[in-house]
């Protein structure tokens, strides 16, 4: 298991983790298999998506707010903490990605990045890489 810390700006961000995921992927020496990506956090979590286009980050970080406002909405939040659009939107983005892996280089599409989603922010961050080697004939 390998890990590294991210500092996130912004109460709400998609910080591009892609860097730290391939250099965590090179020092753990796996050539075929996959990474495990993964957020220990119930108010960050982590998705893949076009790292071209910033426009794509603001969309959907816009339309999440639609999906579960801040103010709570006509369901409303009991959750005291004050953050529980936070939990939902970490839960709508899951709290990891399996990557594939081959010739020790991360697989990702020519416009994926990989980014943790911070909704609870800005604080300091871990991420766990879990390389997971392929099995015999694979
Ligand atoms: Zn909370």
């Amino acid at each position: 298991m390998r890990r590294f810390s991210i500092t996130t700006t912004q109460r709400e961000e998609f910080a591009d983790i892609t860097a730290q995921v391939a250099q965590a992927l090179a020092a753990s020496g796996l050539c075929e298999g996959c990474v495990l990506v993964y957020s220990p956090h119930t108010t960050a979590g982590v998705t893949i998506n076009e790292g071209a286009d910033p426009d794509v980050k603001r969309d959907m970080l816009a339309h999440l707010a639609e999906l579960a406002p801040r103010a709570g909405g006509r369901a409303g939040f009991r959750h005291a903490e004050g953050n529980s659009d936070a939990h939902i939107k970490t839960s709508l983005m899951g709290p990891s990605q399996l990557v594939p892996v081959s010739g020790g280089r991360l697989v990702l599409g020519t416009w994926q990045r990989i980014y943790l989603c911070e909704f609870d922010g800005p604080r300091q961050r871990t991420v766990l890489v879990q390389p997971l080697a392929a099995g015999e004939g694979v």
